[in-house]
């Protein structure tokens, strides 16, 4: 399986590298491309924010199993103030945004990130949100979620995954 990293629109180097360095110890295969313009069309002007479904909808030229946008643009969907990510369940794209993940402290940028790279990458792959609030499949409402949840699958998920097989 190839996890393929998009640097979408506006995004700090070293993010990009530290995500696909951890990325890296947990799947087979990751590939980073060159970042790539975010569609204008995302954009709202009354939010200043991008619409994450339309960005997503920007990757699907890119092949590979599991396509993931990483953007520092703030993402939302229709509903929502905000979304820290968005991704097609069972399909290949999906897209995270580090706007809302800041912290002085730049390791806890970086494990926000990867938390919320590897959650998405659960919805492609086919699970939907779990109760267990260490899971890394757990819905972050704020980020106090995102920082008490673990960074990989419970027992549970993964045994879903496995049945899938
Ligand atoms: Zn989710
Ligand atoms: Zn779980």
């Amino acid at each position: 399986m190839t996890i393929t990293i998009v640097p979408v629109g506006k995004i700090e180097e070293d993010v990009i590298v530290e995500i696909a360095e951890r990325l890296r110890k947990r799947f087979e295969r990751i590939i980073v491309l060159d970042e790539r313009p975010i569609p204008t069309a995302a954009f709202n002007p009354n939010r200043k924010q991008y619409n994450s479904s339309l960005v997503i909808r920007s990757l699907k030229d890119i092949p590979g199993d599991i396509v993931l946008g990483v953007t520092s643009l703030d993402l939302y969907a229709e509903g929502l103030n905000f979304v820290l990510g968005q991704a097609e369940v069972g399909g290949k794209y999906c897209i995270i945004s580090t706007a809302r993940l800041g912290h002085p402290d730049r390791k806890i940028c970086y494990d926000r990130a990867e938390k919320e790279a590897i959650h998405e990458i659960g919805h492609v792959i086919g699970l939907r949100h779990c109760p267990n609030d260490r899971c890394v499949m757990h819905f972050s409402n704020s980020i106090f979620d995102t920082d008490i949840k673990g960074a990989w699958f419970c027992e549970r998920c993964l045994d879903l995954l496995h049945n899938r097989r």
